[in-house]
């Protein structure tokens, strides 16, 4: 499908294809435009990455889960209340089943031009099925989270993964011409040395990478402070070797761009630890039970389950929506000591979607 949507920037939409017109965005009351929704369509994974689970995770029975009509349904009416970017997470997003019936459902969207954007971000496990279609349902980029091109690392980070089902995800993604970004938590004594093999194999396949310093979020099996990697640390080092120039470039997210004048390729820093990115917020986050979280790093939050399934109509639903918005924090209080064993944020981060 061709969407139609005339951009004039990375947040704002000129036109409908259809002619109708554009719903404007929901006002925080921090004065933030609420046009980013990210979905957890399921809570559950293929793999256990020892930053985000543990390896016995108890997953939510599925009369709590949101149907895929259901999801669908107030996905829409975010669309309605003018949210114009769409990204699938989980858990693993394409783990669910027929996921590929709700991405077709709401590619609807892109057509009339209310939608700017309906993304995803994987694990890769599952591309090799799925790519072609996805692309066909509008889908033009993607993040596929790697945190490293060594087979045994990779099932030591992973617990469950295999590399070579990734890599052969990402090659069918790149054929069937979806854009990719790369996320690699960055992790102290794991994974840092890779930083540079990882930048350069991503750009010489023109992906962009970003890096992520690890979240407290969710009992893991591991202590937190062993794993994390200030990333002011990761710039310094790396500003060694190559030239790092900012650049105002934006994809909706959080993360901020550099680019790499010895490859030409763009290289992000999301850095909820070291730089604080909340006045620039214009997300919030549903989770695949219908709460809705007003910010990743707070517990505040709004039930959408209960007024989605009290009656057909949205009536009730938008009223939630509405309500629930009012309440969205100024910002995240993460931190991580190592006298503070417990996460900031008891939930993990597959429940609530990256
Ligand atoms: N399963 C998919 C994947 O791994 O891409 C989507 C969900 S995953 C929760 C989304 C992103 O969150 C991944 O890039 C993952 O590396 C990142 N992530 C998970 N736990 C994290 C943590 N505690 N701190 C920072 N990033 C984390
Ligand atoms: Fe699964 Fe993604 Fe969490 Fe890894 S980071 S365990 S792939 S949800």
């Amino acid at each position: 499908m061709g969407s139609g949507v005339k951009v004039v920037d990375s947040n704002k939409i000129v036109s409908r294809v259809d002619g109708l017109p554009q719903a404007s965005p929901i006002i925080d009351p921090f004065g933030r435009a609420v046009t980013y929704l990210r979905v957890s369509v399921t809570d559950r994974c293929d793999f256990r990455c020892v930053y985000c689970m543990s390896e016995n995770m108890s997953f939510l029975p599925k009369r709590d889960v949101l149907s895929l009509e259901e999801l669908d349904r107030v996905c829409s009416a975010f669309v309605e209340k003018g949210v114009r970017r769409l990204r699938l997470t989980g858990g693993e997003p394409l783990v669910r089943k027929n996921i590929m019936s709700l991405v077709r459902s709401l590619s609807r969207h892109m057509e009339t031009g209310a939608l700017q954007e309906l993304t995803l971000t994987t694990n890769g496990s599952q591309l090799s099925r799925f790519s072609k279609e996805l692309y066909e349902c509008g889908v033009r980029r993607i993040n596929v989270s790697l945190d490293t091109l060594n087979d045994q690392k990779f099932k030591t980070i992973t617990r469950w993964g295999e590399l070579s089902k990734v890599m052969a995800g990402i090659e069918s993604a790149l054929a069937a011409g979806l854009k990719i970004k790369i996320n690699m938590v960055a992790l102290k004594n794991e994974n840092d040395h890779e930083i540079v093999p990882i930048l350069k194999w991503c750009h010489e396949r023109d992906m962009d990478l970003t890096l992520i310093e690890t979240m407290p979020l969710g009992e893991i099996d591991e202590d937190r402070t062993d794993q994390y990697l200030p990333l002011s640390q990761v710039r310094s080092r790396l500003e060694e070797s190559f030239t790092l120039q900012d650049i105002p470039y934006k994809t909706g997210g959080p993360a901020r761009y550099v680019e790499i004048k010895e490859t030409g390729g763009r290289l992000g820093f999301i850095t909820p630890l070291t730089h604080n990115f909340c006045e620039s917020c214009n997300r919030v986050r549903l989770t695949c039970t219908g709460t809705l979280y007003l910010c990743l790093g707070q517990d505040d939050a709004a039930d959408l389950r209960a007024p989605l399934r009290a009656s057909s109509g949205n009536d009730l639903l938008n009223q939630a929506i509405d309500e629930a918005i009012t309440r969205k924090p100024k910002g995240h209080d993460f931190i991580i000591e190592r006298d503070k064993r417990t996460p900031s944020v008891g939930r993990h981060m597959s429940v609530t979607g990256g």
